[in-house]
Protein backbone atom coordinates (compact mmCIF):
# COMPACT_ATOMS: atom_id res chain seq x y z
CA UNK A 1 0.00 0.00 0.00
CA UNK A 2 1.17 3.66 -0.92
CA UNK A 3 1.68 5.14 2.31
CA UNK A 4 2.10 8.62 1.05
CA UNK A 5 0.45 9.51 -1.97
CA UNK A 6 -3.44 8.69 -1.04
CA UNK A 7 -3.46 9.92 2.42
CA UNK A 8 -1.11 12.69 2.68
CA UNK A 9 -3.92 15.49 3.15
CA UNK A 10 -4.87 15.50 6.40
CA UNK A 11 -6.81 18.12 7.78
CA UNK A 12 -9.06 16.55 10.91
CA UNK A 13 -7.33 14.46 12.85
CA UNK A 14 -9.72 12.23 14.13
CA UNK A 15 -13.14 11.91 14.15
CA UNK A 16 -15.54 9.70 16.02
CA UNK A 17 -16.78 6.19 14.10
CA UNK A 18 -20.48 4.42 14.74
CA UNK A 19 -18.73 1.20 13.80
CA UNK A 20 -16.01 1.45 15.66
CA UNK A 21 -17.70 3.42 18.96
CA UNK A 22 -14.72 5.16 18.96
CA UNK A 23 -12.97 8.39 17.84
CA UNK A 24 -10.27 7.16 14.72
CA UNK A 25 -8.13 8.58 12.72
CA UNK A 26 -9.48 9.29 9.57
CA UNK A 27 -8.67 9.77 5.85
CA UNK A 28 -10.03 12.80 3.47
CA UNK A 29 -10.76 11.52 0.03
CA UNK A 30 -11.87 14.17 -2.30
CA UNK A 31 -15.11 13.53 -3.87
CA UNK A 32 -15.96 15.80 -5.95
CA UNK A 33 -14.20 18.93 -7.94
CA UNK A 34 -16.45 21.46 -8.37
CA UNK A 35 -15.80 25.58 -9.62
CA UNK A 36 -17.38 26.68 -6.54
CA UNK A 37 -15.28 24.34 -4.46
CA UNK A 38 -14.18 20.98 -3.64
CA UNK A 39 -16.35 18.31 -1.83
CA UNK A 40 -14.43 15.94 0.86
CA UNK A 41 -15.20 12.85 2.62
CA UNK A 42 -13.80 11.60 5.69
CA UNK A 43 -13.87 7.83 5.99
CA UNK A 44 -12.71 5.72 9.09
CA UNK A 45 -8.66 4.84 8.88
CA UNK A 46 -9.63 1.83 10.28
CA UNK A 47 -12.76 0.38 9.31
CA UNK A 48 -13.38 2.50 6.08
CA UNK A 49 -16.71 4.05 6.95
CA UNK A 50 -17.73 7.46 6.23
CA UNK A 51 -17.79 9.20 9.32
CA UNK A 52 -18.05 13.03 7.89
CA UNK A 53 -18.09 14.96 4.73
CA UNK A 54 -16.66 18.47 4.25
CA UNK A 55 -16.89 21.48 1.13
CA UNK A 56 -14.79 23.93 0.90
CA UNK A 57 -14.66 27.22 -0.90
CA UNK A 58 -11.35 26.66 -3.32
CA UNK A 59 -11.58 26.60 -6.25
CA UNK A 60 -8.15 26.29 -7.20
CA UNK A 61 -8.43 22.84 -7.70
CA UNK A 62 -11.07 23.01 -10.44
CA UNK A 63 -8.91 26.33 -12.08
CA UNK A 64 -5.71 23.99 -12.40
CA UNK A 65 -7.47 21.26 -13.57
CA UNK A 66 -8.73 23.74 -16.45
CA UNK A 67 -5.32 24.61 -17.22
CA UNK A 68 -3.89 21.57 -16.86
CA UNK A 69 -6.51 20.16 -20.32
ZN1 LIG B 1 -14.23 2.65 12.19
Amino acid sequence: MSRRSQFDQFEVSELFCPRCRAARPVRRQLLLVLPTGNKYEYRCSACGTPVGSKDDNDASEFQSILRRT
